[in-house]
């Protein structure tokens, strides 16, 4: 079989079964079984399959058949134009993530010390690291996540002390300009209508916050509050009816505003810490 024959007879099979980008998917998953780029896939299309790709390519089409998503088969996802890698330990980073980071972006000339707040891929701080020369410090309670991040910075060259602990806790209080976060804030009692491809392949520890889905969120606006110096600066991806439910549990910062993605939905909370009262 020859390798144009080989993507279309991919392209069909997850056509039929309704996977999303059928075409797309069938490319990435034969170029990730031949080892090549797009390019090469093209300037190629007469060649006969090899054995070997012909298997990885079968199995792979396999796995994406079964629900898994296409980024733990090839181990790579691109955030802010850098490649990622990937595993089921880590969520998949979404694009709509890169509008914290603009947020955070925006704010970082003034900042020295920046925290990102359950780091996952370490997307979100890799990324500052980088776009900021900041040194930048990452929590995350799943060690098996962190393995991912620390080998994400390490092969970008980002410079981002890791931390393994619960929220910020084992960070001091007043210690950074700007607390970023993109938490677990899919509400459980939605468990059933997530994507089944997200539902039974990414971390449901880096998904689900509690049963409305803020949970996570009613503890990390305080700890995000001891964390900032005064004035500081809480940059926080929500969910998209979570705005309002946001905007009362920031009750008492300042600045308070949210913006939206590219839906035309909310998902980025920021607000600035507000100064404890003059001691008269
Ligand atoms: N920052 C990454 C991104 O944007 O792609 C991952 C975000 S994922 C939605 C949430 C992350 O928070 C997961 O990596 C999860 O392990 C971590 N997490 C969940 N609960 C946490 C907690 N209490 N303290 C620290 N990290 C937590
Ligand atoms: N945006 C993710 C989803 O669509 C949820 C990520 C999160 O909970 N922070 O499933």
């Amino acid at each position: 079989m020859d390798i144009r024959t080989a993507l279309l007879q991919g392209r069909q099979l997850l056509e039929e079964a309704g996977i999303a980008a059928p075409r797309l998917t069938a490319e990435v998953l034969l170029m990730h079984a031949i080892g090549c780029e797009r390019a090469w896939l093209y300037a190629h299309s007469d060649d006969e399959l090899r054995e070997l790709w012909w298997i990885h390519y079968g199995r792979y089409l396999h796995e994406r058949l079964k629900g898994k998503p296409t980024q733990y088969i090839t181990g790579r996802q691109e955030f802010y134009g850098r490649e990622f890698r990937v595993t089921p330990d880590v969520l998949i980073p979404r694009p709509e993530t890169e509008h914290s980071v603009e947020a955070a972006l925006e704010l970082a000339r003034e900042a020295r010390s920046i925290v990102d707040i359950g780091t996952g891929s370490g997307a979100i701080a890799v990324t500052l690291a980088l776009e900021t020369k900041l040194r930048i410090v990452a929590t995350d309670i799943s060690e098996r996540a962190l393995r991912i991040a620390r080998g994400n910075a390490a092969r970008l060259g980002a410079a981002v002390d890791f931390v393994a602990c619960d929220l910020g806790y084992a960070l001091r209080d007043g210690a950074f300009d700007l607390v970023v976060s993109n938490p677990p804030y899919v509400p459980g009692a939605d468990k059933e209508n997530v994507q089944k491809e997200v539902r039974e392949y990414e971390p449901h520890v880096a998904l689900f916050g509690g049963l409305d889905g803020l949970d996570v969120c009613r503890r990390l606006i305080p700890e995000a509050r001891r964390l900032l110096r005064p004035g500081g600066v809480l940059i926080v991806e929500i969910g998209a009816l979570m705005e309002q439910q946001m905007r009362q549990l920031l009750a008492g910062w300042r600045d308070t505003f949210v913006k939206t993605d590219l839906a035309g939905l909310p998902r980025v909370v920021v607000a600035r810490r507000p100064s404890p009262p003059a001691v008269s």
